[in-house]
């Protein structure tokens, strides 16, 4: 965080709007990208920084076994850090205006009286692979074991932001491959008949890993309803989305981080929170809850209850598409087993 004193007055001149452009911020006038300038920006990202690394810290002292930043899970901003093998600049992007996933992951990492090398498994529901954090944790020419493992599942697609070869499935003879950078792509239409599946070898990942910690980033645009509409998922039920939060929080041993993310449906982003936020402490609400009466009621309309429903779309993940990721995995995973041996 930089100090006060330092924060770049980004609004003020024109070097500084050069500046900005050189760090990824658009000029909001121009109505363009996904990271325009806004008034109190340099507060919004040491706040969103800062409570990501609170809750980390929660952890870390014991003070918590669950910590929560919603507004956190910012995991497109490339940070440099000595862990980073390119050359990609620092720069904001995909609506990430802080680095907050990679600041705790750093964070988490450091030894503590009580874990002196912290394992820490980073999983990623976002619609969109973790670009951001992914490469800065990506190191294919290691041939120890990494304190982090990364494991993003995700939609990608010809064009489909981020662009990156780590969003695809990983190949263990790849020159690029490290098992400790894992990704599944699925494609469109993906629900909670394909999920289950998926978790199978997250679960199985986690059991060779054995972190930790784990740092769940809880993108919600994979929900049905956002307007991306790319995904089928729903937040209740059998290989839902809180499914994966209830398994993962209440069943995985190790402290666990909660991190937000994308969600563009702003009424089913705090649908879908309230509903993890109620698993994670221990008293899962009713899916039939009713939204209580506020300013934003209108926006809950038709259904005014908590539950976020699967739509009608169709889910293009074939068995065989699934087969053929579950066959990948069997190397994937022996690698990752290899490598911690
Ligand atoms: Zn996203």
């Amino acid at each position: 965080m930089p100090a006060p004193n330092k924060r770049p007055q980004l609004e003020d001149s024109e070097s500084n709007r050069l500046l900005a452009l050189e760090f990824g911020l658009e000029d909001a006038s121009e109505q363009s990208g996904d990271c325009p300038i806004f008034p109190g920006l340099s507060d919004y990202v040491q706040l969103v920084g800062g409570a990501t690394l609170t809750a980390a810290e929660t952890l870390k002292t014991g003070f918590a076994e669950v910590a929560i930043a919603w507004d956190g899970g910012r995991c497109a901003w490339i940070l440099i850090t000595s862990h980073c093998t390119t050359a990609r600049k620092s720069k904001a992007s995909g609506f990430c205006y802080v680095a907050d996933c990679t600041l705790a992951l750093l964070s988490l990492k450091r030894p503590t009286p009580d874990i002196p090398k912290p394992r820490i498994m980073y999983i990623d529901l976002d619609l969109h692979f973790s670009d951001g954090v992914s490469e800065s944790f990506h190191s294919p020419n290691s041939t120890g074991s990494s304190q982090i493992l990364t494991f993003s599942i995700h939609h990608t697609s010809p064009g489909f932001f981020p662009v990156s070869p780590l969003a695809a499935l990983p190949t263990p003879s790849s020159g690029s491959f490290d098992p400790f950078t894992l990704s599944i792509p699925l494609q469109q239409g993906a629900s909670s008949a394909t999920f289950p599946r998926i978790y199978s070898l997250l679960n199985r990942a986690r059991e060779i890993f054995n972190p930790d910690y784990v740092v769940l980033q809880c993108g919600v645009d994979s929900l049905a309803g956002d307007p991306y509409a790319v995904f089928n998922w729903n937040i209740g039920g059998e290989g839902s989305m809180g499914w994966y939060v209830d398994k993962i929080v209440n069943e995985w041993p190790g402290r666990k981080l909660l991190l937000g993310g994308g969600g563009y449906n702003s009424p089913n982003a705090a649908r879908a929170w309230a509903y993890f936020t109620s698993i994670a402490t221990g008293s899962p609400l009713d899916l039939d809850t009713e939204i209580p009466d506020h300013s934003a009621f209108p926006q809950y309309a038709p259904s005014f209850t908590l539950d976020v429903q699967a739509g009608f779309m169709q889910d293009t993940n074939t068995p065989e598409y699934l087969q053929s990721i579950e066959d990948a995995y069997v190397d994937i995973l022996a690698a990752l087993k290899f490598r911690l041996s």
